[in-house]
């Protein structure tokens, strides 16, 4: 069949083969952001229309999340118009998912700009498996070492410009932008939380970084900002001053770094020494130094508000026998279980359970008066005196119960649920007495 002499090949030959050969032919115009589909075979016939919006071409060309269909939120697609702009012959390869594929697509496209400025022909054409995994190898190569990188871009405060912007996640390539810097910082303010965006805007601002930053310094701070999919991630955004001699020379480079991980586990360890610093390692309620916080901040919503805040102690009754007749572990132990009884009831009502000191326990009771944290006492002591402790079996509670007046101060408090409390020892045990 093909016993043609290379010489044989007109001009009209060759172009029909060329049209043959290639998946997809597609020009385009910048400027009225339209584009039509010459040629389109295979995956194409469900990505590209027969016309479009150019805009749309390139967003569902670049800004997708990485191998998937989902794509890029709106504010990040902002760079997708200048992202389409070429100043001469442009190649690469890109990653696409067409419709209904779990597979994502290689695809190398070629634009060759012609005629009217900005108009584009795009050459598109899928490659071959071998190819393809050739190329998601390389790709996962590179993003091994930008991945924590997110986005990168050069600023010359002086010009008001900013130059070589880079999404990594998006491409490897520089967006083709030439956005000015004071345009770009009210352009990306949105990606930022509510709650953060007053702090970009102030550490961003020129003046801000022309007073802070000598040539050569460099210098970070977190927070959290949307991803390519809208979720907020903790970042790190870093900016650093050009070495220079020249005083008014202020070019910077500002990146933004993905420390998300990170930034979550030490969130979460500094939780782990929050809660440590508050809790009785035996108990696991409260210990004495955050229920006495607990009891001054009860107090000053009872002076503030006037709302009925009650507070109460309990004592194990005998408990030294416990230890004398089971040992000290025996006696830890029923602490434990004690101290569950209180938590479990307590979680139920608005109350905080702490413990004092040895086998004494503080609650205290959000709007309760006497009368139902009364009540509330009666459920506990109940609770406890029909409990049957492992080991050593039952163990009842005495109790003193008091409600805060607006003149009370924290002493005065601690006096009387004391106070309260003996009295039950000295009434009998096993009882609850208001104060
Ligand atoms: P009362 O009914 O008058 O309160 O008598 P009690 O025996 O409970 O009171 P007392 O104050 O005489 O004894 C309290 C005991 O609690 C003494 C102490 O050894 C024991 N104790 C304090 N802290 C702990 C602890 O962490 N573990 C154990 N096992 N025992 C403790
Ligand atoms: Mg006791
Ligand atoms: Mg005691």
């Amino acid at each position: 069949m093909n016993d043609k002499n290379l010489n044989d090949y007109n001009d009209n030959e060759i172009s029909e083969l060329f049209y043959q050969s290639v998946d997809a032919i597609v020009i385009a115009d910048s400027p009225s952001d339209t584009y039509r589909t010459i040629v389109s075979r295979g995956i194409f016939k469900s990505i590209l229309k027969d016309e479009g919006v150019y805009h749309d071409l390139i967003v569902k060309l670049w800004f997708h999340v990485s191998d998937t269909n989902m794509e890029v939120i709106e504010d990040y697609q902002a760079f997708a118009y200048n992202t389409g702009i070429f100043k001469g012959k442009y190649s690469r390869r890109l990653k696409i998912n067409a419709d209904g594929d779990d597979q994502p697509h290689i695809v190398q496209m070629t634009v060759y700009p012609f005629g009217e400025e900005k108009r584009y022909l795009f050459v598109l054409d899928e490659l071959n498996d071998y190819e393809s995994l050739e190329e998601s190898l390389t790709t996962k190569k590179i993003n091994t070492i930008q991945n924590s990188y997110l986005f990168s871009m050069y600023i010359d405060l002086v010009q008001d410009t900013t130059s070589s912007i880079n999404i990594t996640e998006i491409s490897e390539d520089s967006v083709n932008a030439s956005i000015k810097y004071s345009e770009w910082r009210m352009m990306i303010v949105n990606m930022f939380g509510p709650e953060d965006q007053e702090q970009f805007l102030r550490r961003t601002d020129p003046e801000y970084l022309k007073r802070n930053f000598t040539p050569g310094r460099t210098s970070s701070y977190d927070c959290m900002m949307r991803n390519l999919e809208g979720k907020f991630i903790w970042v790190k955004l870093i900016f650093s001053r050009a070495q220079t001699n020249n005083d008014d020379d202020y070019r910077f480079v500002f990146m933004v770094q993905d420390i998300h991980e990170n930034s979550m586990e030490i969130l979460s360890a500094l939780k782990k020494y929050e809660e440590m610093a508050i809790t009785d390692p035996l108990t696991g309620v409260f210990n004495h130094g955050e229920i006495e916080t607990q009891l001054h901040n009860a107090l000053s919503v009872c002076h503030k508000n006037g709302e009925p805040v009650s507070v109460m102690m309990l004592d194990l009754d005998m408990f030294k026998k416990i230890n004398d007749n089971f040992g000290h572990s025996a006696g830890d132990t029923t602490l434990k279980h004690f101290a569950k009884i209180m938590k479990d009831l307590a979680v139920e009502q608005k109350a905080f359970v702490g413990r004092w000191g040895g086998e004494e326990f503080v609650i205290v009771c959000y709007g309760k008066d006497a009368d139902s944290a009364l009540k509330f006492a009666e459920v506990l002591r109940k609770s406890v005196e029909s409990y049957e402790f492992p080991e050593i079996g039952h163990i009842t509670c005495s109790i003193g119960v008091t409600q805060l007046k607006t003149s009370d101060e924290f002493q005065e408090v601690f006096d009387r649920i004391d106070k309260a409390m003996y009295s039950s020892k000295h009434n009998g045990r096993n009882m609850v007495t208001v104060l």
